[in-house]
Parts: C-alpha cells; sequence; structure tokens
C-alpha cells in the first residue's frame, strides 16, 4: 500500500520533472498557446517543494511525527497551486489535486484506492474545465490514465501496475493531441492551426502520472 512518503515523493519527483520539462512544456505553450506553461508549474512546484521542506523541518526530521495522510499531502499541493499558479492550469491541477484528496484522507492506499485517486482528479479538471475527451487538453491524458488504472486494478494488478498503466497511457494520450483541434482554452483561438502540435497540458499531465509511478516503486 501507498502511504503519505509515496506522496511526498510523488510531488517532489513532479516538481524534479517539471523542472527539466520546463523549457519544453514553455516551447510546446508557444506554438498553441501564450507560452508560459512550463514556467506556471514550475513556480507552483518550487512553492509546493518548499512547503514541504518547511513541514519536514517542524518534524525535526523524526519520521515517526509523521501521522499525516496521502490526502494531506495533496491537499497541500491543491492549496499550494492554487494560490501560486495562474492561469487555467493553476485553478485545473488544483481542483484535480483537491478532488483527490478528499478520497485519501487515510495512511495506507491500496490499488481500489489508487484508482479513485485518479478518478477524483479526472472529475476535477472536468467539472472545473467542462471539455471532454478529444478536445485537446489535459482531459485527455486523465481519461486515458483513469481508464488504464482501473482495466489494471481490474485485473488485480498493484499499485505500481495501477500507476504504470495510468502513466504509460497518459504518455500515449499527450502524444495523440497531436493531430487534434482544439476547442477548449487558449489553443482554441487558433482553430484548425492548433493541429500538428501537442498540448502542453497533456504533456505535463503525462510527467505528473510518470512521476507518481516513479515514486512507488
Ligand atoms: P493558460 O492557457 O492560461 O496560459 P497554461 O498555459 O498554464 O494556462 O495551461 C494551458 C493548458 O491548460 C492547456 O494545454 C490545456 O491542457 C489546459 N486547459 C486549458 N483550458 C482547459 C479546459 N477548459 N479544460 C481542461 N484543460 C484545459
Ligand atoms: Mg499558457
Ligand atoms: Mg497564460
Amino acid at each position: 500500500a501507498l502511504d503519505a512518503g509515496w506522496a511526498e515523493r510523488w510531488v517532489r519527483r513532479t516538481a524534479d520533472a517539471v523542472a527539466d520539462a520546463k523549457d519544453e512544456l514553455t516551447e510546446l505553450d508557444r506554438q498553441i498557446g501564450d507560452g508560459d506553461h512550463g514556467e506556471n508549474l514550475h513556480r507552483g512546484f518550487q512553492a509546493v517543494v518548499a512547503r514541504l521542506d518547511d513541514a519536514a523541518a517542524e518534524r525535526g526530521g523524526d519520521e515517526a511525527d509523521d501521522e499525516r495522510t496521502v490526502g494531506d499531502v495533496l491537499k497541500l499541493v491543491a492549496t499550494t497551486l492554487m494560490s501560486t499558479v495562474g492561469g487555467a492550469s493553476g485553478p485545473l491541477y488544483g481542483t484535480a489535486y483537491l478532488r483527490a484528496s478528499k478520497v485519501s484522507g487515510r495512511a495506507q492506499i491500496d490499488p481500489p484506492a489508487v484508482v479513485a485517486v485518479l478518478e477524483a482528479a479526472l472529475e476535477g479538471v472536468s467539472s472545473r474545465g467542462k471539455a471532454t475527451v478529444g478536445e485537446k487538453t489535459m482531459v485527455d491524458a486523465w481519461q486515458a490514465a483513469v481508464d488504464a488504472a482501473e482495466a489494471a486494478a481490474g485485473d488485480g494488478g498493484s499499485e505500481v501496475d495501477v500507476l504504470r498503466a495510468a502513466a504509460e497511457a497518459a504518455d500515449t494520450a499527450a502524444t495523440g493531441t497531436i493531430p487534434l483541434v482544439a476547442t477548449k482554452g487558449r489553443a482554441s483561438y487558433l482553430g484548425e492551426r492548433s493541429a500538428g502540435h501537442e498540448d502542453p497540458g497533456a504533456r505535463s499531465t503525462a510527467l505528473v502520472l510518470g512521476a507518481a509511478m516513479a515514486a512507488a516503486l
């Protein structure tokens, strides 16, 4: 089962992955948006890491004092992203983590609970942004991840199996946004000219889920 330590590793790995991919995400957003997606997410996840560092210092390095749940960690991510990331992606990711935190208020989460976390995140993005699959947004990656996670858990997969399936599906779905015409978000202003470019939010979703898997290994 996965615990708050996993959630913290997930978030820290996400911050590293976003830092590494900052220029790539910004370049994707330059092509069909306003060129700030890498910077937006980097700012947000650096703020998250700073708050995790503060919390760890308060515990004084005594892991026995760590009584957090997965949900506690995800809630910290949600509130920090909402207050530090502007644009479309701040509220979208913020709502995703907030909904996910509400279904993970336990010390340990098993494969069905991992699926529930991903389902809740998708629900958060969908309810906030009103996009459906095929509109060339991060929903494309989240939906593919949820479908794959549900299948993996249904096959009796472990937490790692579920997260691997989700991460691989999100990666494939992000690439799959390339030929699509955007009908939501800033890229939709380009109409047909949005085709031929990968959606930056779908790519960052694949990074987030890749980090979730790597943190569980
Ligand atoms: P902004 O477009 O405000 O500059 P970002 O560049 O940080 O914000 O994020 C852009 C990403 O947000 C897009 O690539 C897309 O994946 C996602 N996005 C935008 N609008 C929506 C929406 N309505 N629903 C889901 N995702 C969306
Ligand atoms: Mg942008
Ligand atoms: Mg912007």
